[in-house]
């Protein structure tokens, strides 16, 4: 673990507003910089960034928290490595506490696998550019039109025949059979009780995390061998590898993916490595497994816009749909691209060449359409025939939300030639097995607790003598997690650490802070005491009121009943709430004169 000190230093000198920049595109507004969230769907730009506060939030969805925070959700790293990332970038050196036993144990666990992988990666990748071994790589390589270049840049290595080649090298380097066998790179013969490689006499594509880390392989066979062998073989998964959350050739990719502002997905290792070689370095290639919401996840953080092939013979179409929701879900347009005269870009981009592809990506037709199309073809254009059309589509409409839901249905209707009220109206119509969960209201402060909130979080040192004076915190909140909240702002946290605290024991609370954090200025800060002031009296002056109320009809009561000790108490006690009325408020009326 990293010492609160250290973090703390690391957040102050990481520009949160130049970090986010890396992702979100940011414009000046005051004291905030704003952009279009990219943790939700959206057209305005809810997303602000708050440098002073050293924090964001998003006011559509409510996402917010501080440049750690940021790097974990978008990037999908942990805590400590987004810390790291950073400190070096900063170049604050830390000096780690004493970790306990198990995290210790857990972190050298994953380390070790990163060196092994990157081990055999570095092996690989010189068998293939030099080893006596890697002829028959090499000489696959320049048939498919590889340059080495490109093979430098993707690391290819190449796995020469033999039982043990892997195994032996590494364990001279001194790593053991327990820490490639969790590697997935060598595998138990149990029968006869030895261990032998998993990829043999295969080219190797190194398969990356985020961090370029190679943490697994896909292998394809040469021509020529075993016909038993499948042509490609992937690294099971594994500690640090997980194939759903993993795209091939990402890493490389990133850049020119938000510079370009789409992806291209396509199915082989081969597809992604020449097509970057035909400079279209927005490739990437799911390792051996159907496009996941986990990817989809990934990729609507760099762009909204996949460009994929989907076949289009029936059962492609049914693939295409089962795909199509998971694009829909996650908010990415999905546009089909077709490449006539081959069977894969790779193919086509060698054949015809680079404008030849270019020109292809101008052609893409939206994945929405193509189902659209093919479902009205087997429904025929009669009116009929469209209501068909619309009540096999509501199923998968039914499945998005928001503002997604709205842009899919105008356009289907558009392509489906039906009125978009008949398309809603049927999606609208709840079906019997799925009860529709409304979603559990969003707390929010009433205007006098939310001013509070903000002169709390913008000025703690101005209205921290006033909100000492505060004798019964049940004025200001009956939430004790609220005045929690407020205590530390005004104990001197910074807004970071109250964020991190309410995160996980306070969500709406956090998402209050961070909007307050974020909002427009409403006080100046020589006004700020007073405002508190103010705002207490007011806070004050409504339980007085209703205190008064009920005294007065128990006094009303008590007249009646002749109850005298208990009448005469009770007059002195509104005597004495009405005096305390009577100065709140002529403090109410100068704070109302003040501001007016
Ligand atoms: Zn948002």
């Amino acid at each position: 673990m990293i010492p609160k000190h250290v973090v703390d230093e690391v957040r102050v000198r990481a520009d949160i507003v130049s970090v986010i920049s890396a992702t979100v595109t940011l414009r000046r507004r005051g004291s905030s910089w704003v952009g279009l969230c990219p943790f939700h769907n959206e057209k305005t730009g809810s997303f602000n960034v708050i440098p002073t506060k050293q924090i964001y939030h998003c006011f559509g969805c409510g996402a917010g928290g501080d440049v750690f925070t940021f790097l974990q959700k978008t990037r999908g790293v942990a805590f400590i490595d987004a810390v790291k990332e950073l400190a070096a970038q900063t170049g604050v050196v830390i000096e780690e506490r004493q970790l306990s036993p198990e995290e210790t144990a857990r972190l050298n666990r994953r380390k070790d696998l990163y060196d092994t992988c990157e081990a055999a990666a570095r092996w690989f990748e010189t068998t293939l550019l030099v080893g006596r071994d890697g002829a028959p790589g090499r000489a696959y390589l320049e048939k498919r039109g590889v340059t080495l270049d490109t093979a430098k840049r993707y690391r290819l290595g190449f796995a020469p025949e033999g039982w043990n080649n892997l195994e032996n090298h590494l364990r001279k380097e001194g790593y053991d059979l327990d820490l490639l066998l969790r590697a997935g790179l060598i595998k138990k013969q149990e029968e006869r009780q030895t261990t032998y490689d998993v990829f043999r006499g295969r080219l190797l594509f190194p398969i990356t995390d985020d961090r370029a880390r190679p943490i697994a392989f896909g292998g394809r066979v040469l021509p020529g061998a075993d016909k038993e062998a499948p042509k490609y073989l992937n690294s099971p998964g594994t500690e640090i590898y997980e194939k759903s959350k993993v795209l091939y050739g990402l890493s490389y990719a990133r850049n020119a993916v938000q510079r370009k502002d789409r992806l291209i997905v396509v199915e082989g290792y081969f597809d992604a490595v020449s097509l970057w070689q035909a400079g279209f370095e927005e490739a990437v290639a799911p390792c051996g497994t159907a496009l996941t919401a986990q990817h989809l996840e990934m990729v609507r953080r760099l762009t909204t816009k996949v460009v994929a092939l989907f076949d289009t013979d029936e059962a492609g179409i049914n693939a295409a749909l089962r795909s199509l929701e998971l694009f829909l879900a996650a908010g990415v347009q999905a546009m089909r691209l077709d490449l006539p005269g081959a069977k894969d870009p790779d193919e086509y981009v060698m054949k015809n060449g680079a404008a030849a592809f270019e020109e292809r990506l101008t052609k893409t037709e939206p994945l929405l359409e193509l189902v659209i199309r093919r479902v009205l073809d087997r429904h025929g254009a009669s009116a009929e025939g469209r209501a068909r059309a619309v009540a096999e589509l509501v199923p998968t409409l039914r499945k998005l939300s928001g503002t997604v839901r709205d842009i899919t249905i105008r356009r289907a209707a558009g392509w489906l030639g039906v009125p978009e009220d008949e398309i809603l109206r049927e999606v609208g119509r709840a079906p019997q097995d799925a009860p529709q969960t409304p979603a559990p209201a969003r707390w929010t402060p009433d205007k006098d607790l939310a001013h509070l909130i903000w002169l709390v979080v913008h000025f703690p040192n101005e209205v921290k003598p006033i909100m000492a004076t505060v004798e019964d915190p049940g004025l200001v909140s009956d939430r004790s997690d609220v005045l929690q909240a407020i205590a530390r702002c005004l104990a001197g946290q910074t807004l970071p650490d109250v964020l991190a605290w309410a995160e996980t024991d306070a969500p709406d609370i956090a998402r209050v802070l961070a909007s307050a954090a974020a909002s427009p200025d409403l006080y100046r800060l020589e006004a700020a005491a007073f405002a508190c002031r103010g705002i207490l009296a007011g806070m004050e002056l409504r339980e007085l009121d209703a205190r008064i109320r009920r005294i007065t009809r128990e006094i009303e009561h008590g007249a009646t009943t002749g109850d005298k000790s208990s009448y005469m108490s009770r007059v002195v006690e509104s005597a004495t709430l009405n005096a305390r009325r009577v100065v709140l408020q002529k403090l109410l009326n100068r704070k109302a004169r003040a501001e007016g």
